[in-house]
C-alpha cells in the first residue's frame, strides 16, 4: 500500500530531501542524527507535554459548530487552535524546537519571518527559556507588520532587517541561513512550517501532530468514532494542515482537503496557489512544488493573508497533490474575507484571514448530512482587524 508518511531517506514520494550548500551539512547532519532520538525520549515528551498543557493551553477544544452545521446541513467541528497562547498553532512547533535546541546544547536561536507570526512565536519561547533570539525579516515586511515587530522587541528578540533582493521573506531566509553557516555550533535555526531540508518537514509535522491526535480522541467521545469523513485546513507552508492530517494520512476513507490562497485570482499574476501554479524545483533546501519563472527564479507570491503568501508548499503536501491523496482548492481574497465575516457572525469566532480561506470550501464542495467535517481553526483574527476594518469599511 502507498504510504504518505516520510520515508527513511527524508522523502514523501518524489519530494523532500536535503538539498543544501556544503557548508550547512554539519548543522543538518546533527539534526538528522538526533531529532528522533531526542523527541521520542521520555524526558523530552514530559517537558513538551507539560508546556503544551500549562503554557500553550492544550488540549484546545474540538467545538461542534451548531449554527454553521444547520446552515450547510452537515456536521461541522472546529479544532480551536486560535485559542493557543499567541493566537495560533505556530507555538506548538516553536515549543518543540526550543526544547530540542536546549537538549542539543544550543545557546542562541535564529529564525526568519514574513508576516511576523512565526517571529513572535519564536521570540515567545526564547523568552520562556531565557535564550538569545535573533529574527530576520525583510525590510518591506518590517514596515508592513509593525505590530508584530513591536511584539518581538517587547519579548526581548533582536529583529534584523534583510535589505537585499525583494526585501521580503525569501531574503530574510537567505540572511538566516548565512547566520547559521557562520554559527554552526551554538545556534539552532527554528523553521516555522513543514518546509526546509530534511528533517525539518517531518520534525515540524510531528510537533504539530498533537492537533490531529487530540482531534481523534475528542471525536471519539463526541461521535463514537475517531475518524471524520473530511479534514480541511488552509495551506501556506502547510504546518497546521500537516498537524491535523498527520494521524489520517493513511486512512484512505478520510478525505484530506488543502485550501490555498488564490489572491486576486489564480491567473491574475497575484496569487499564492502553489499547487496549481507551481512546478517541481528546490526551495529552502527541499524538493517540492514552487512558483518560479521558466529559468528557475522564485516568483513573488501574493495573498491578502500574510501567512499564506509563501511561494512553495511543504514536500508532504506536494506529494498529497501529485498522488491525488489530497484535494486542493484555491480561494481568492474576496471569498476569504466574506467567510471571515460569516464565521464571526454565525459562530462568534473572528478567524485569522488565513483560516477564513478554509471555510470557503463549504460553498465549493458537496457534503452529506451525516458527514463529519473537521476544520482546523488555525488562528484568531486579532492580528487582522485592520485588514478586516479597511476591507469592510467597518
Ligand atoms: C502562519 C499561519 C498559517 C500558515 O502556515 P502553515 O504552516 O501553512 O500552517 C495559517 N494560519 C495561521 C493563523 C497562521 O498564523
Amino acid at each position: 500500500m502507498e504510504n504518505f508518511n516520510i520515508n527513511k531517506d527524508g522523502f514523501y514520494g518524489d519530494f523532500g530531501g536535503a538539498f543544501i550548500p556544503e557548508m550547512l551539512q554539519p548543522n543538518i547532519d546533527e539534526l538528522q542524527k538526533n531529532y528522533l532520538k531526542i523527541t521520542e525520549s521520555t524526558d523530552f515528551k514530559k517537558e513538551f507535554n507539560k508546556l503544551l498543557t500549562d503554557y500553550v493551553g492544550r488540549p484546545t477544544p474540538l467545538y461542534f459548530a451548531k449554527r454553521l452545521s444547520n446552515k450547510y446541513k452537515t456536521k461541522i467541528y472546529l479544532k480551536r487552535e486560535d485559542l493557543c497562547h499567541t493566537g495560533a498553532h505556530k507555538i506548538n512547533n516553536t515549543i518543540g524546537q526550543i526544547i530540542l535546541a536546549k537538549k542539543l546544547g544550543k545557546k542562541r536561536i535564529i529564525a526568519e519571518t514574513g508576516a511576523g507570526q512565526h517571529g513572535v512565536a519564536t521570540a515567545t519561547v526564547c523568552a520562556l527559556m531565557g535564550i538569545e533570539c535573533v529574527v530576520y525579516m525583510g525590510e518591506i515586511d518590517i514596515s508592513r507588520q509593525a505590530p508584530n515587530v513591536a511584539r518581538m522587541k517587547m519579548l526581548g528578540a533582536k529583529v534584523r532587517s534583510a535589505t537585499s533582493g525583494s526585501r521580503t521573506l525569501k531574503d530574510a531566509t537567505n540572511e538566516a541561513i548565512r547566520d547559521w553557516i557562520a554559527n554552526p555550533i551554538d545556534t539552532h535555526y527554528i523553521i516555522g512550517s513543514v518546509v526546509g531540508p530534511h528533517p525539518y518537514p517531518d520534525m515540524v509535522a510531528r510537533f504539530q501532530s498533537v492537533i490531529g491526535y487530540e482531534t481523534k480522541k475528542q471525536l471519539l467521545e463526541m461521535e463514537q468514532t475517531d475518524k471524520p469523513t473530511h479534514v480541511i485546513a488552509c495551506v501556506g507552508g502547510g504546518s497546521n494542515a500537516a498537524g491535523l492530517f498527520y494521524p489520517f494520512l493513511n486512512d484512505l476513507d478520510v478525505e484530506i482537503v488543502c485550501v490555498e490562497a488564490a489572491g486576486k485570482g489564480v491567473n491574475s499574476g497575484e496569487s499564492a496557489a502553489t499547487s496549481i501554479l507551481g512546478t517541481e524545483g528546490i526551495i529552502h533546501g527541499s524538493k517540492t512544488l514552487l512558483m518560479q519563472t521558466q529559468d528557475g527564479q522564485i516568483t513573488e507570491p501574493y495573498s491578502i493573508s500574510a501567512g499564506l503568501d509563501y511561494p512553495g508548499i511543504g514536500p508532504m503536501h506536494a506529494n498529497l497533490f501529485k498522488s491525488n491523496r489530497g484535494k486542493f482548492i484555491s480561494i481568492d481574497d474576496d471569498d476569504a474575507m466574506k467567510w471571515g465575516l460569516m464565521l464571526s457572525q454565525i459562530e462568534g469566532i473572528i478567524p485569522a484571514i488565513e483560516t477564513s480561506h478554509a471555510f470557503a470550501v463549504l460553498e465549493k464542495m458537496d457534503f452529506n448530512r451525516d458527514d463529519i467535517i473537521i476544520f482546523n481553526c488555525s488562528g484568531r483574527g486579532d492580528k487582522d482587524l485592520d485588514t478586516y476594518i479597511n476591507y469592510f469599511k467597518l
